[in-house]
């Protein structure tokens, strides 16, 4: 239990009232809780075949992958690595891996076999679950690695079929009693500094989160048992994950699967399946503000658009609402460490409020949020920028085997410290204006600038190295690499971009190089990033 609030802080709540929460339930009883009332609704609609799935038939699946999970070797804890698009399949093996007490570490199916190694080898995977054509990168590592590979669709040699996970007997489903503080989802996230750690989320945090979203006295927070929800944001990124996927099964709606993001067959969806909420990231919402297209469609259906992982200017907010009149907008604001929903917007409460543009929402229920000055500690009154630090049963239990980067995340007094700056105004509204830690986020995804630091100076021609992000209209921010050159070296832009290419996914790669002669540095060693974003800015 958290200590009692220093009574010298100003703590900032929830204008609604808190909730009763069942801490006490694993996730997959908390998601599923309904099942009764809900067992022949449509639960899963998998857009590129238009297969249905019924909620029965998605917690039945689901119980069944836990067997195969267990006939695979996997003991309660241990860690299963979904390298997947979103599928139904990603949906069983998640809820498969819950159901038998297993940890379900999530990676983006784009990246390189270096990273997936690194990810695996840090989680302690045991198995992996993947498509035929991401098997080829990972089958060496795998074999040498014992980590046996499961592909939803025609396996490669060597690889089995998802089907061995679900031909199995229901009544041999091994009987697992989870406790709440067990971990149930790994993601990976460099938090405020460093490079990607895992995060533990456990039950409680995951039950928590969703309840804040979307249970209690306002039960049409958000979303509600009629609703048709849009799952094209990865299912690997817990902003997906989490407020898509658990808060649409827990209120027993239609969840919408797109494997990626294409605009027109987007629309098409849209306009097919009548959708009524469309959680989004900014260039998403820049696609429906900018495509010529969108009147060809019917998008009446859709009555709320949600916006969050990345800042959403005004500008934006105004063309997308000029062009989905019937919708109302909101941005969420959310950290892979927090659960990840620290704030969202009220205009679904049950008595609406018009929120202002900008604004990211207000702190959720059940947990408290502060606003501290980044050099004293101390706590700031409304209307005042400094760190936003949120506290409550939501947020991660920490970082999987580092104590030192977890207390420097979440303090002795269980605050967790996000690295972004922003202040709350008079009707609790929560602004970000600037972000503290290094994270780069390109279109919501992450990008850590210690990873691409690491890959830089481990170039022979290359003697010191920083990164920075510089914003781009398109993805929001584009990394950027200052380079110091080895004694004699003539390496260019265009060897150090290749170098960093071939090693990293698409959206980690270096929008520019700039040599230098010197990285400015603490005492300390760290780097001043700051003064390079002010150089850049000068540019
Ligand atoms: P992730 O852990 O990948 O979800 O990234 C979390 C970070 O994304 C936050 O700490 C913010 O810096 C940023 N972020 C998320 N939502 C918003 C938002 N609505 N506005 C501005 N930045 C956001």
């Amino acid at each position: 239990p958290n200590p009692d609030p220093d009574p010298h802080d100003f703590i900032f709540r929830s204008t609604l009232p808190d909730i009763y929460i069942p801490h006490h339930l694993p996730l997959h009883a908390y998601c599923f809780d309904s099942i009764s009332r809900f067992k022949d609704r449509p639960c899963l609609i998998n857009g590129p075949t238009g297969r249905i799935y019924s909620y029965a038939e998605v917690e039945l699946t689901s119980r069944k992958v836990a067997t195969g999970l267990s006939k695979f070797g996997i003991q309660q804890g241990d860690v299963v690595m979904l390298l997947l698009q979103n599928s139904p399949e990603f949906v069983f093996s998640f809820f498969g891996a819950s159901f038998r007490g297993a940890i379900s570490t999530t990676a983006n199916p784009f990246y390189t076999p270096a990273e997936i190694a690194k990810q695996a080898t840090a989680s302690k995977t045991k198995l992996l679950i993947t498509q035929a054509v991401y098997a080829e990168k990972v089958k060496d590592f795998a074999k040498e690695n014992d980590i046996k590979i499961i592909t939803i669709d025609t396996p490669p040699e060597g690889c089995f079929h998802f089907s061995e996970l679900t031909q199995v007997d229901e009544d041999e489903i091994p009987a697992v009693k989870v406790n709440p503080e067990d971990v149930v989802a790994l993601p990976y996230s460099s938090g405020t500094t460093g490079l990607p750690k895992g995060v533990m989320l456990t039950h409680k945090s995951l039950v928590t989160s969703v309840a804040q979203q979307v249970d209690g006295e306002n039960p049409n927070l958000y979303f509600h048992e009629r609703d048709v929800i849009l799952c094209v944001l990865p299912l690997f990124h817990i902003y997906s994950l989490n407020s898509v996927l658990l808060c649409s099964l827990r209120v027993g709606a239609a969840i919408l699967i797109m494997q990626k993001f294409e605009i027109v067959t987007l629309m098409e969806l849209v306009e097919k399946y009548k959708v009524t909420i469309a959680p989004f990231v900014p260039p998403i919402v820049l696609a429906i503000a900018k495509t010529p297209d969108v009147d060809k469609y019917d998008l009446s259906s859709i009555r709320m658009v949600m916006s969050g992982a990345a800042p959403m200017g005004k500008e934006l907010e105004d063309a997308v609402r000029a062009r989905l009149p019937n919708a109302k907008l909101g941005q969420g604001y959310g950290m892979t460490e927090a659960g990840p929903v620290l704030a969202m917007n009220l205009a679904f409460a049950k008595e609406p409020r018009e929120t202002k543009s900008g604004a990211c929402g207000t702190v959720v229920r059940n947990a408290q949020m502060k606003i501290v000055d980044p050099e004293t500690g101390a706590s700031l009154p409304r209307k005042q920028s400094g760190e936003i630090c949120i506290r409550g049963s939501q947020i991660m239990k920490g970082y999987l085997n580092d104590p030192e980067a977890t207390e420097r995340t979440i303090d002795k007094d269980g605050w967790l410290h996000t690295g972004d700056i922003g202040y709350i105004d008079e009707d609790d509204e929560l602004f970000i204006v600037d972000r503290l830690k290094e994270l780069i986020k390109y279109k919501g995804f992450q990008v850590a600038p210690a990873e691409l630091e690491a890959i830089l100076i481990s170039h022979p021609n290359i003697s010191d190295a920083a990164v920075v992000p510089i914003k781009d209209e398109a993805a929001g921010e584009v990394p950027v690499a200052f380079v110091v050159r080895s004694n004699g070296s003539q390496i260019t832009e265009d060897e150090v971009k290749q170098f960093i290419s071939k090693q990293v996914v698409f959206y980690k790669r270096l929008g520019r190089v700039f040599f230098t002669d010197a990285i400015p540095k603490a005492p300390s060693g760290k780097i001043l990033r700051k003064d390079l974003r002010a150089k850049l800015a000068d540019m």
